[in-house]
C-alpha cells in the first residue's frame, strides 16, 4: 500500500479505544479523574461519524478533529482534536495521504500538541508517546520503508515511550497535582497515543 486510507484509521483508532477505554479510565483513576477512556470513546465515536463520504484525506481528519474537540469532554479533547486538525490542514487537499505526506502531517500534530499543551518529552504526557512515533516513522521513511513498516515502527516506538512514563513524574496536566505520587504509573494520554498509532499501523499494512 503506498497511501493511507485516513477514514478507516479513524473508524479503527474509534474501534481501539472502544475496546481498551475501561482501562484507559483505570489508568486515569490512578493519577487523574478517571475519565479519560470514557472521554474518547465518546469522543472518537463522534470523529468516526463525523467522517465525510469522499473528499481529500485532510479533510476527513479536520473533520475528525473537529468532533473531537466538540464531543470529547477533558484535556484530552482538544489536544487529539488539534492533532488531527493539524494533521490534515498538513495534508491540505492531496489526493493521497503518502508516506512522506503522513511524515509531515505526524510532525504537524506533534508540534500542534506541542503548542497547546506546553508539554515536552519526559512531563509524563501523550507527547512521551508521540514523539517517539513521529521520529520513528520519519526515520524509517527516509530509510525508504513502505508507509506499513514506518507505520508499524511508529506504532512500536509509541507503546514503548507510553511504558517508559511509568518511572516519571508529571509535570503536566491533572495527574502533575499528585507531584511525586504520580510516580510508579503509565500516563493514560500515553496509553491512548499508542492505541492510535496501532491503530495507524493496523490500516496501513
Ligand atoms: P482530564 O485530565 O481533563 O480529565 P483526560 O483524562 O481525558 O483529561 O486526559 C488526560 C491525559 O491528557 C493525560 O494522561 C495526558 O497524557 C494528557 N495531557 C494532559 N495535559 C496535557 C498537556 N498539557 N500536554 C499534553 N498532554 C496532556
Ligand atoms: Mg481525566
Ligand atoms: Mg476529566
Amino acid at each position: 500500500m503506498t497511501a493511507l486510507d485516513v477514514p478507516a484509521w479513524i473508524a479503527r483508532a474509534a474501534e481501539r479505544i472502544a475496546a481498551d477505554a475501561d482501562r484507559l479510565t483505570r489508568l486515569d483513576a490512578a493519577i487523574g479523574d478517571g475519565d479519560h477512556g470514557h472521554n474518547l470513546r465518546r469522543g472518537f465515536a463522534a470523529a468516526a461519524a463525523a467522517l465525510p463520504g469522499d473528499g481529500p484525506p485532510g479533510r476527513a481528519l479536520i473533520a475528525a478533529g473537529r468532533a473531537l474537540v466538540a464531543q470529547t469532554g477533558g484535556a484530552s479533547g482538544p489536544l487529539y482534536g488539534t492533532a488531527l486538525r493539524r494533521a490534515g490542514k498538513a495534508l491540505g487537499d492531496a489526493p493521497e495521504a503518502d508516506a512522506a505526506g503522513l511524515a509531515a502531517a505526524l510532525r504537524a500534530a506533534l508540534d500542534g500538541v506541542r503548542e497547546l499543551g506546553g508539554a515536552a518529552e519526559g512531563d509524563k504526557t501523550m507527547v512521551d508517546a508521540l514523539a517517539p512515533a513521529v521520529a520513528a516513522y520519519t526515520e524509517a521513511v527516509e530509510n525508504g520503508a513502505t508507509l506499513a513498516a514506518a507505520a508499524t515502527a511508529a506504532a512500536s516506538a509509541a507503546e514503548r515511550g507510553a511504558e517508559a512514563t511509568v518511572p516519571l513524574r508529571a509535570r503536566k496536566g491533572r495527574a502533575s497535582y499528585l507531584g511525586d505520587r504520580s510516580v510508579g504509573h503509565p500516563d493514560p494520554g500515553a496509553a491512548s497515543t499508542a492505541l492510535l498509532l496501532r491503530a495507524l499501523a493496523d490500516t496501513a499494512g
